[in-house]
């Protein structure tokens, strides 16, 4: 089954409002309206509703980096699945490696962040991921099975389907390192395995999963070019839209 290709943008804690509406507003002008990518941007909480409205009636897809797993209450600085629905958001990353080892994000809280934001009708992407010394004790499999099962396990089959995962080795994230294809693969190849053995081989077959960890317009052909990579989740280079546009255009 043929996975259309996803080039998802995560500007992290970055940008003024002023300069988030002028990147959407430049990606906008140059990759709207493509057929042979789907295009997203992560965008911090504050610029969801305005990056939104700016991209209505176009193709780019906005979503956000993060969600609390209640829906309303007394969490004071948190936000949930309807409040970013409510402000225009479709997306949402859960379990990025940044949540994970920066603020002490549990394999729990991913299981909770997942089933929150589909609750909410939100596309969450799953973010699994070793860090440099998981890798060299041979743990990348243990770590890529322990926090994907961990967060997806029990999904129904129609939820399971809404769900993108993105494999984001830690010490390639933000570095300048980037896993090269041949490693990349191997785990992707690893983690469709995993999904078939979850929910079956037709959802394995047609689940996205990205590619993140300094993608760059000089590496992304070759990541693309290998069969269970299908898309990326791009940091540093989808603050600038020379690069991102590179990148959303890898197949030119
Ligand atoms: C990320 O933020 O998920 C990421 C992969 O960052 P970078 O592309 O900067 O490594």
């Amino acid at each position: 089954m043929a996975r259309q290709p996803l080039i998802a943008g995560n500007w992290k804690m970055n940008k003024t409002l002023g300069e988030a509406l002028e990147l959407a507003g430049e990606l906008k002008a140059r990759v709207n309206n493509l057929t042979q990518t789907d295009v997203l941007m992560c965008v911090p909480f504050v610029y969801v509703a305005a990056v939104s409205e700016a991209m209505r009636g176009s193709t780019l897809m906005v979503g956000a980096q993060d969600l609390y797993f209640e829906d309303s209450g007394a969490f004071t600085g948190q936000v949930s699945g309807p409040m970013l629905v409510s402000a225009g958001c479709e997306w949402v990353i859960v379990g990025h490696s940044e949540r994970r080892h920066v603020f002490g994000e549990t394999i729990e809280d991913t299981k909770k962040k997942v089933a929150a934001a589909l609750e909410a009708d939100l596309k969450p992407i799953l973010c699994v991921g070793e860090l440099l010394e998981e890798r060299e004790k041979n743990l990348t499999e243990k770590v890529v099975k322990e926090q994907l099962e961990g967060a997806v396990q029990n999904l129904p089959e129609e939820e399971f389907n809404k769900l993108v995962i993105a494999y984001e080795p830690v010490w390639a994230i933000g570095t300048g390192k980037t896993a090269t294809p041949h490693q990349a693969q191997e785990v992707h190849a690893y983690i469709r395995k995993l999904i078939g053995g979850i929910r079956g081989a037709g959802t394995a077959d047609s689940t996205r999963i990205l590619y993140g960890g300094s993608v760059k317009p000089e590496n992304i052909k070759d990541l693309m070019a290998e069969a269970d990579i299908d898309g990326a989740l791009v940091g540093g280079a989808s603050l600038n839209a020379d690069s991102f546009e590179k990148i959303v255009r890898f197949y030119e």
